[in-house]
This record gives C-alpha cells, sequence and structure tokens, in this order.
C-alpha cells in the first residue's frame, strides 16, 4: 500500500550555494498544502529529493487518501514529479520483491508491459549490490506477472527499488507544475482586475517563486458588489497556487469621476490607468513589495498599444512585470482554463474601466500631453489619491 510521496524537484536543484533556500521554501509549501488534506504527513528532505510521508496514529494504519494528496502536491510549484511510494518496513530482499509485485498488480492490472528496474543502496550494509538488486527483482517480477517484459532501452514502466533506512518501492511518476517555491523569490503587487489576463498573470509570477499580493480598483456604485465578489473568488482561484493573498481594494470612484470631469474623454483610460499604476505602487512599497504584476499583452485593446504601455510604465518606478505580453488570447485562455479562473473571469459584471471608455479612446497617447492634462487634476488629486490608499479595504484571501 502506498505510505510515502517521493517528490522530485527539477530547476530548484541547480542552485548551487542557495540550494537550501529552495529546498526550505518547497517543504515549507508542501507542509502548508498537505494541512488541507485528510490525515498527518512528515515532510522531510534528504539527498536532493523531499518524502512526505503518512503517519499513523499510534500504530494504526495511516488514515488519508493518497488521490487527495497527489491533487494538493500539483498545486505546489517546484515540484517536477510527484511518485508515490510503498515503504517496506521488513527489507529481506524477499520481502522487498513481493510488495514491490504486489504494488505493480495494483497499479498496472493484467495488462502487458516492457520494464527496466533502477536500484539505488544508500545501506551499504545491505545483504546485495545495486546491479545484483536490478537483476533478481526484474527475475522476480518476471517470475510473477507473466504479461511482464524487460526493454532497458525504452521501458514502459520504470520500477525503482531504493534500499535506506526501509525500503522504498515505486514504479508511477505524476507531473507536478514545474517552477519554483513560492517565497524563493520575493514579493510583487498585482493589478487585479475580473478579467481573464490578470489572474493567468498573478499565475505565471507565482510559478517562478514570487509571492504575490493585490490590489483591485473598484467605482461603486457604477461597479456592483458583484463585480467585487469576482475579484475575490478570481483571488481564491490562483491562492491555491499561490497561497494565502492580501487583497487591496481601493475605492476609485471620485478620482474616475475627478477626472471625467477634467480631462479630454478620448484620455480617460490611460490616464485612470496611470493613477491606478501609482496607487499601486504607493500600496506595494508601504508592502515590502519589489514589483508590480499586470495582465497586459501588446495590442490586445487600445490600452495595450505599445505607446499605451509606455504611457502607464512612465508613472512606475519599480519595475512592471507583464507575462503574459507575448501571449496570444487563445493560449491565456487555455491557462485561464486549465487553472480554473476560465469560468469566473467571463461572467459579466463590469470592472471599472468599462464604464468610463470613451468611443474611440486615444490609441497613441504622448506621454507629454497625458502629463499636460494631468495638471488639470493638480488641485486635488493628491489628496485623492492618498484618501483612496488609506480607505482601502484589506481582505485575506486563502483557498
Ligand atoms: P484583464 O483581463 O486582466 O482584466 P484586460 O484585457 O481587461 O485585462 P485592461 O483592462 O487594459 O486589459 O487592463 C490591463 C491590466 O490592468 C489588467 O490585466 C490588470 O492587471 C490591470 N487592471 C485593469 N483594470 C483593473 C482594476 N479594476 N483593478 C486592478 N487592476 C486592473
Ligand atoms: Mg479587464
Amino acid at each position: 500500500m502506498v505510505r510515502a510521496f517521493l517528490i522530485k524537484y527539477a530547476e530548484i536543484g541547480i542552485k548551487g550555494k542557495n540550494r537550501y533556500v529552495f529546498e526550505n521554501a518547497l517543504v515549507r509549501r508542501v507542509s502548508e498544502r498537505l494541512e488541507r488534506c485528510e490525515g498527518k504527513f512528515l515532510v522531510q528532505k534528504e539527498q536532493g529529493r523531499i518524502y512526505v510521508e503518512a503517519q499513523a496514529e499510534d500504530g494504526s494504519s495511516p488514515v488519508f487518501d493518497p488521490d487527495e494528496v497527489i491533487e494538493a502536491l500539483t498545486h505546489v510549484f517546484g515540484i517536477a514529479h510527484i511518485c508515490p511510494v510503498v515503504l517496506v518496513e521488513d527489507k529481506t530482499f524477499d520481502h522487498v520483491c513481493q510488495a514491490l509485485v504486489e504494488h505493480m498488480k495494483d497499479v498496472l492490472g493484467d495488462k502487458p508491459f516492457t520494464f527496466k528496474v533502477f536500484a539505488k543502496r544508500s545501506d551499504k550494509e545491505y545483504e546485495m549490490q545495486s546491479p545484483e538488486i536490478c537483476v533478481e527483482a526484474g527475475s522476480y517480477i518476471i517470475d510473477h506477472m507473466p504479461q511482464a517484459r524487460v526493454d532497458v532501452h525504452d521501458p514502459e514502466v520504470k520500477v525503482y527499488v531504493e534500499i535506506r533506512q526501509r525500503a522504498y518501492v515505486y514504479v508511477t511518476s505524476i507531473k507536478g507544475p514545474g517552477g519554483m517555491p513560492v517565497g524563493s523569490s520575493d514579493r510583487s503587487m498585482l493589478l487585479l482586475s475580473g478579467g481573464i489576463d490578470s489572474p493567468v498573470a498573478g499565475y505565471m509570477m507565482a510559478k517562478r517563486g514570487v509571492r504575490i499580493e493585490a490590489v483591485y480598483f473598484h467605482a461603486p456604485p457604477y461597479t456592483s458588489e458583484r463585480a467585487k465578489q469576482k475579484v475575490v473568488d478570481l483571488a481564491r482561484l490562483i491562492s491555491e497556487y499561490t497561497g494565502p493573498i492580501q487583497l487591496h481594494v481601493v475605492n476609485f470612484t471620485d478620482i474616475q469621476l475627478y477626472i471625467y470631469d477634467k480631462c479630454p474623454h478620448d484620455e480617460l483610460t490611460i490616464l485612470m490607468r496611470r493613477y491606478m499604476m501609482r496607487i499601486a505602487e504607493r500600496i506595494a512599497k508601504e508592502r515590502h513589495c519589489l514589483s508590480l504584476i499586470t495582465g497586459e499583452s501588446v495590442g490586445q485593446v487600445a490600452s495595450q498599444t505599445m505607446q499605451s504601455l509606455a504611457a502607464t510604465n512612465a508613472v512606475c518606478t519599480m519595475p512592471v512585470f507583464r507575462p503574459l505580453i507575448a501571449f496570444d488570447k487563445n493560449d491565456i485562455i487555455e491557462i485561464a482554463q486549465k487553472i480554473n479562473t476560465f469560468e469566473t473571469s467571463i461572467q459579466p459584471f463590469e470592472d471599472c474601466c468599462t464604464i468610463f471608455v470613451a468611443k474611440h479612446p486615444v490609441t497613441k497617447p504622448d506621454i507629454e500631453k497625458m502629463e499636460n492634462s494631468e495638471k488639470l487634476l493638480a488641485e486635488k488629486i493628491d489628496q485623492m489619491l492618498q484618501e483612496a490608499i488609506d480607505g482601502r479595504e484589506i481582505l485575506d484571501v486563502r483557498p
């Protein structure tokens, strides 16, 4: 019976001296994620791997659901592969072979397959050496599973036998999400709207180990409570991958109305976006974030021409990461579907941008012109920005 999981990681294995930072972050993320699964688990790192072992309450067998654990681990960045492992306490060779074949019958049934045995022996006192283990385990398998055939070049099933304190046997390997463990990089502020793109952008940065906070601008009563709830729902959905997210909800109504009142309407979208970036950056600094993230992609809409991107970028001093910049919409949608945000994103509640858009927004804004328009706001805008920041609502969003 499967009692443990071997976690193989790819990229973090090559980080040289800082490797332990990545490993420790991964151990923590795995432990946190497993807290939401039934059962108790011990998570340990050992020689470039992490082992998760289901723990029993005093001597009985552990209660847990292997499928639930695998599902949980496929949400933890930094994991390349997850291998369900059978632990053999009595590691005499016969015992190991029996447990192995029993497990293989469970997993493979009667269908024909080719295989190769890989052995590893860290217990140097063990009765056999690795090459001998491979040969003997191989013939034991053939004797007990007539449908099995050896193929040392391109086996369908890789059979692993590891002799440590106890013996570990495993034959399956499930693909993990890849990337780096969240927390192995620094913190970043995601501009999260209710659309398709920004949740995907947040997911992608978290996949590189970045810890995510988020800011959402709403404009009540022009945008509804449902529109805000949709953003909270999206934050919750990506928190399955990113871990808990602090969501800063900023009331943008007065600023929007003020811009609407004072500035040329064809510039509204860009001006609004410049103020959003400014506010996001100020909250980001307060929260010790080192960068901003948006879901922008070149050419997708009027506010995402190269000139528009330059105009919004110009007000930021922090780096602005736009992981979707070169993605086609279809490719973004594919990821949104994979991470389960798509259905929520396409619910029809407007975010604050769609209400105040002009019929013919400028698509090639001139930064100098924008700056001149902003001078028309000089009287009140600083105070309004501060009020919007101070009055924000902060939500702690968890999976
Ligand atoms: P999305 O699908 O992410 O909403 P979009 O295609 O609608 O993007 P825009 O409306 O131009 O594009 O927004 C570009 C980016 O600006 C968004 O990806 C998001 O990062 C940010 N943004 C836009 N509106 C808001 C908002 N109301 N609150 C927070 N961020 C926003
Ligand atoms: Mg949008």
